[in-house]
């Protein structure tokens, strides 16, 4: 994942990138990062941690003018350090340039070796940095040729915003797996993975960039080009399930309306009765008022997530029992004791935190513990920018749901369908991404998985 965000002309574009990012922040917590641009210099200030931590008042003077981006980051393999945090700043041949990243390239490590052979010298291990270089290294003519060029070597997903002393540029990949919106803001523009950071500046949301799409927002206003081979577009489909805000528009739709339909048709395959249809916080909220509503059942706040997790938690010396789970969730006593549950959640990874959570419903009470996904079993790992664990690690690729209904301790389990996925989101099978749920790769990679340890 990432959260991406650019801002062109406006007064105090650093604090509005700032704002921005912390409504990104579900998409990265690892680092967190502004580069700005007077007209005549990029400045920068990246740091470790989170956005409301990183940011204080006395940064904003190290960060100025009227244009910036914005990027928090979570990476998906290899290290989590500042030399890879975002955006990336550096000096070339026709002046500065920053860049924040969210995607993975495939063929990143490839072209990486290709360069590393012909002299460059990389500073960080993220796939942003082969885009650099290769923007860089190319005999192209002017900024945006250059970006373009580069941008035609590499392959896999790419949201990008980079911002020169002068220019905002927002593109997407042919395939559009990741989203990024354009909005208006006074008399500027803005840029940003989910619509969430337009609501929270007060500016206004336009529409998604299409697949393949650059826009150049400079004094000229907005210039939209499509530089790229078409190909078909494959939008992550994960991003309606878990990734993006309800309250967020992705490629044109509500993510909220998405997640609700996605209950709802999870009730309409899979019907069970029960007293309460509980979420497990917060992802499945909106998916479980959706079955509640198909469903005609109760839907209570039976388990209570703590939001206030910081980044190092000390551990108890003696040991406590699912720990782990306890930090996040509590269950609430006074209504599960007794009752016959469908609990909703949106995805099963390794099947260790629904393990827990059973355990801990089964404690306070809990009878019947009906457990309900409203995304298909993920037996893949994903290749474009999100971290779905290792195919070793993921319990539906080794696992049936009858196994995996053993291992839980549950009544009764049951995920929904593929085609019943993309009903509820809505649209074609085909222009969707579907990769994890059935292993049919868009956009083929070179590496072996356990090889692919580029970032973004
Ligand atoms: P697990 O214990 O590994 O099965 O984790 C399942 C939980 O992780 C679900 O409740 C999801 O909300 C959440 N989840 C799903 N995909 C991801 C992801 N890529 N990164 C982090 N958490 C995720
Ligand atoms: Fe999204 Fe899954 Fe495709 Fe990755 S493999 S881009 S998570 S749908």
């Amino acid at each position: 994942m990432c959260g991406i965000f650019g801002v062109y002309n406006v007064e105090e574009a650093s604090k509005l990138a700032y704002l921005g990012l912390y409504a990104l922040q579900h998409r990265g917590q690892e680092s967190a990062g502004i580069a700005s641009s007077d007209g005549s210099k990029v400045y920068s200030y990246v740091k470790m941690g989170l956005v409301a931590d990183n940011f204080t008042p006395d940064v904003f003077d190290k960060i100025p003018g009227r244009a910036a981006i914005g990027h928090c980051r979570y990476s998906t393999t290899g290290t989590s350090s500042i030399k890879n945090a975002q955006p990336l700043t550096v000096s070339y041949s026709r002046g500065q340039l920053a860049m924040a990243h969210n995607g993975n390239l495939v063929n990143a490590d490839m072209v990486r070796a290709e360069l590393e052979a012909n002299g460059a010298i990389f500073s960080s291990t993220t796939d942003t940095e082969v885009i650099v270089h290769l923007l860089a290294h190319s005999k192209k003519n002017g900024f945006r040729e250059m970006l373009i060029d580069a941008l035609k070597r590499v392959k896999g997903a790419f949201s990008l915003v980079v911002l020169t002393e002068n220019e905002l540029v927002g593109v997407v990949d042919p395939w559009n797996f990741r989203p990024l919106n354009l909005g208006k803001k006074d008399g500027g523009y803005v840029l940003a993975s989910e619509t969430c950071a337009f609501d929270i500046i007060d500016a206004e949301y336009i529409r998604p960039l299409e697949p393949g799409e650059m826009v150049i927002i400079s004094e000229k206003g907005v210039e939209s080009f499509k530089p790229f081979k078409p190909a078909k577009q494959k939008k992550c489909i994960f991003e309606f399930i878990y990734f993006s805000r309800p309250d967020s528009y992705i490629f044109g739709q509500s993510v909220q309306k998405a997640r609700k339909a996605l209950g709802a048709e999870l009730a309409k395959e899979n019907i069970v009765k029960a007293d309460y249809v509980i979420p497990v916080p917060d992802s499945a909220n909106s998916s479980a008022t959706g079955y509640a509503r198909e469903s005609n059942i109760p839907y209570e706040m039976g388990i209570i997530r703590n939001h206030y997790i910081g980044r190092t938690f000390i551990e108890p010396s003696q040991s406590i029992r699912d720990f782990g789970a306890k930090i996040k969730y509590n269950p609430v006593k006074e209504i599960l004791n007794g009752k016959d549950l469908v609990v909703i959640d949106d995805s099963i990874v390794r099947g260790t935190t629904s393990r827990k959570l059973v355990k801990m419903l089964r404690r306070v009470g809990a009878k019947d513990i009906n457990w309900r996904i409203s995304s298909p079993p993920i037996t893949h790992p994903c290749f474009y920018g999100v971290d779905t664990a290792t195919r070793a690690e993921l319990i539906a690729a080794s696992h049936t749901v009858e196994e995996i209904k053993k291992y839980l301790k549950v009544e009764s389990l049951s995920y929904l369908s593929i085609d019943g996925l993309v009903k509820a989101v809505g649209g074609k099978k085909e222009d969707y991404c579907l990769a994890c749920f059935c292993g049919e790769y868009p956009v083929e990679f070179n590496a072996e998985p356990e090889k692919m340890g580029f970032e973004g």
